[in-house]
């Protein structure tokens, strides 16, 4: 039985930024997402959890548009993006994580950040009204303040004239996740930020999530339980494919399908 709790926090007033309906997902014979129904309400930090193969990174690129789903919507803002590419629903507000190869490893930090910043600015027209539109005359102000203010969010303002291609695994997962900010997005989804860190960048990349991304709009797929219990409101676990439940961390916690399928189990 699938825990429900959101459907008793529902506030109509507050639609949802996210929308996923009866996502289907098959490779071949092989259905990697089964009929998956997901809300983000606004300002709501959501983890995705579930154990390895549960269909995360498949849920992920749906949402982002680096899948097309064999069945079912994505909605954001109301608006149905099932179709449209990456590029454009990062353009609308859905900020995700770059792949590595969009790190400009021959330009530096600084640059990256400024590019990332610019491609939004350029493209503010095509966005809804309430975000703030740059006229041409203050767009290169903002955009060079903007880069300042993700240096400073990421940590990485030391860094800044060095080379991305001179950064440690972990720096470079903070300047993804400050390319990603730097789009000045209103939902930001991530998956799997700390993988392959080692502890220590694994420390400071869960404070990142905490102190910079706990107040955005957030889908995090992540599969450190501590840092989702933390800081999530609510969260969904996947298995197989499927939702098992989504609920407080509480909740979660509590639930014993969940406990069975994932908590119980071998952790990675
Ligand atoms: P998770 O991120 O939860 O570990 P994935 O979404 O990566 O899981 O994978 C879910 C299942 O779908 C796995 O069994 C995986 O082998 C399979 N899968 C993922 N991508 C593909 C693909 N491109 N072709 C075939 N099978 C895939
Ligand atoms: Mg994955």
């Amino acid at each position: 039985m699938a825990v429900t709790d959101t459907a008793d926090d529902f506030d109509p007033e507050n639609e949802a930024v996210l929308q996923a309906t009866e996502l289907t997902k098959q490779f071949g014979d092989f259905v990697a997402l089964d009929d998956v129904d997901l809300d983000v309400r606004d300002g709501e930090f959501r983890s995705v959890i579930g154990p390895n193969g549960a269909g995360k990174t498949t849920l992920f690129n749906c949402l982002t548009g680096a899948l097309k789903p064999t069945s079912g919507t994505v909605r954001f803002r109301g608006e149905d993006v099932t179709r449209l590419p990456p590029n454009e629903r990062v353009r609308r507000g859905m900020g995700r994580s770059f792949q590595i190869s969009t790190v400009f490893g021959g330009l530096s930090v600084r640059e990256n950040v400024r590019l990332a910043a610019q491609s939004v600015a350029e493209g503010k027209g095509q966005i809804p009204i309430h975000r703030k539109l740059f006229s041409p005359t203050d767009r290169f102000e903002s955009v060079e303040a903007r880069t300042d203010e993700v240096l400073a969010e990421i940590g990485l303002e030391e860094r800044s004239d060095d080379y991305a291609r001179a950064l440690a695994h972990g720096d470079r997962r903070r300047l993804e996740i400050g390319l990603v900010l730097a789009t000045d997005p209103e939902l930001v989804l991530l998956d799997e930020p700390t993988a392959g860190m080692g502890s220590e960048e694994t420390q400071r990349t869960i404070s990142l999530v905490e102190e910079v991304l706990a107040d955005q709009t957030m889908l995090l797929i992540e599969h450190d339980i501590d840092l989702v219990m933390n800081v999530s409101d609510t969260i969904t676990v996947l298995n197989r494919g499927q939702v098992l439940a989504t609920g407080t961390p509480e909740r979660i916690a509590e639930n014993d399908d969940v406990q069975q399928a994932y908590l119980g189990g071998v952790r990675e």
